[in-house]
């Protein structure tokens, strides 16, 4: 029986009824009723539509294609996008509250979905008239795939040093270069890239793109084979002389470091909101294994290993809603207070999927039960949106400033 799929994997009520169970009155206390609609919406849909094909996406390394439809079927492609382009206009906080959600069902479904918002967020900041109309509200709806393209073999945390050039042509731009770790890059239709036009001018010399998939010389590698999110597809991108028509500059020439800066508050957000998802599925999943072992009442060392557990995604999500809500009012807040909210939610999902593992014994080895697909799934998010070592960093430069002032 123990070695049996979970019942939250193939039954939608049984899914909604665990969760329901879970929900913390002290975090939800803060959030509006449209926020709480919202996490209802996306719960609803997670456990019909993308926890039961959560699995078999993973084990067949399946692009998780339709539970991504299924969620922009349902409007949530644009909670921070602006009614006339599609979206909802919801809070950061709303945002986070869906990205939980599904994270907590299908973390690779959970990694396309929020790439789809990082690829028209730069375009709804910098974006003209005519750019925001035409990609952002397919890019919503999901009729385009998009990718945000920042990686290179050798610039990733450094930004500063990435090497992909624009140089000015006849009909506007040729752009040459390579980058790597692409989200949805082996499929992507449009491509926010970041060139520079400039190499000696290190960061002031970033300037962002919109690139078309299908324009010519433009290569794809295949995607990665990965530890974890395996619905999701990671690959590397060449460019080769690609022309780029006026009216695809992003912003104005040398405008993309702020474009970076500015993406990064919404990019974050969605990486710690997938940490508290995965530490909360691992969670889940314990307790409906050890359900099955013991019934209503655990033996008291998972009793007590559980209680730290549940402490722990309690204080990462209310840190994550405190941020997010924060950057609902100042969207100028700083790379150290997001950068403590990505690190600290992202380290829970792993630890808490490691701990859930430990709980569980040898069944927290076992594919069919689903812990070691959290523990697989959340290794990524403290590697990617920014290292959890450079949040440190940001975190302790701000504190470097403080000190210095204090002086
Ligand atoms: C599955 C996946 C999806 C991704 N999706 C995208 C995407 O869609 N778009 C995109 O542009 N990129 C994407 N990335 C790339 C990712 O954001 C970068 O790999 C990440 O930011 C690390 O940068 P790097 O590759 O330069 O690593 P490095 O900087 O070379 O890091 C190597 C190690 O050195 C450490 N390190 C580096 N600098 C310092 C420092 N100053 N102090 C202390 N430690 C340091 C790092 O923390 C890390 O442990 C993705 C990566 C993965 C794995």
């Amino acid at each position: 029986m123990t070695t049996e799929p979970l019942a939250i994997d193939t039954d939608a009520d049984a899914y909604l009824a665990l969760h329901r169970a879970l929900d913390e009155p002290a975090a939800d206390a803060a959030l509006s009723e449209r926020e709480r609609e919202i996490r209802a919406v996306t719960r609803n849909l997670v456990a019909r539509e993308v926890a039961p094909r959560a699995a078999q996406v993973d084990a067949t390394h399946t692009f998780a294609h339709e539970s991504v439809q299924a969620l922009t079927a349902a409007g949530l492609g644009g909670l921070v996008f602006p009614r006339h382009l599609g979206g909802t206009d919801d809070t950061n906080v709303a945002y986070s509250v869906a990205m939980e959600e599904i994270a907590a069902g299908c973390a690779a479904t959970s990694l396309v979905f929020m790439t789809q918002m990082h690829a028209a967020y730069p375009i709804l900041l910098a974006g003209s008239h005519d750019q925001q109309q035409r990609y952002i509200p397919g890019l919503i709806d999901g009729t385009l795939y998009g990718s945000i393209s920042i990686t290179e073999p050798d610039a990733g945390s450094d930004v500063a040093s990435l090497t992909t050039t624009a140089t000015p042509s006849a009909e506007g731009w040729s752009l040459s270069g390579q980058k790597t770790f692409i989200t949805t890059g082996d499929r992507a239709d449009v491509i926010i890239c970041f060139a520079t036009v400039d190499r000696s001018l290190g960061r002031k010399g970033i300037t962002a793109f919109i690139v078309e998939g299908a324009w010519p010389g433009i290569e794809r590698g295949r995607p990665f084979d990965k530890m974890g999110m395996h619905g999701s597809g990671t690959a590397e991108l060449f460019f080769d002389q690609v022309a780029i028509p006026h009216g695809y500059l992003l912003g104005g020439e040398r405008d993309g470091w702020p474009i970076v800066m500015s993406s990064v508050v919404k990019t974050r957000i969605s990486a710690a909101a997938q940490g508290v998802g995965l530490a909360r599925a691992a969670y889940a999943r314990s307790l409906a294994v050890l359900a099955r072992q013991y019934g209503a009442k655990l033996p008291d060392e998972q009793t007590f290993a559980l209680a730290e557990l549940r402490g722990r995604i309690l204080q990462a999500r209310l840190l994550l809603h405190a941020v997010a809500r924060q950057a609902d009012r100042d969207p100028a807040i700083t790379p150290g207070q997001i950068g403590i909210m990505k690190q600290v939610c992202t380290d829970l999902g792993f630890q808490a999927s490691v701990e859930a593992t430990r709980i569980l014994g040898p069944y927290g080895d076992l594919a069919v039960l689903g812990v070691e697909r959290c523990l697989r799934d959340a290794k990524v998010t403290q590697i990617y949106d920014g290292t959890n070592e450079i949040q440190r960093l940001l975190v302790g430069r701000e504190t470097t400033r403080a000190m210095q002032e204090l002086a």
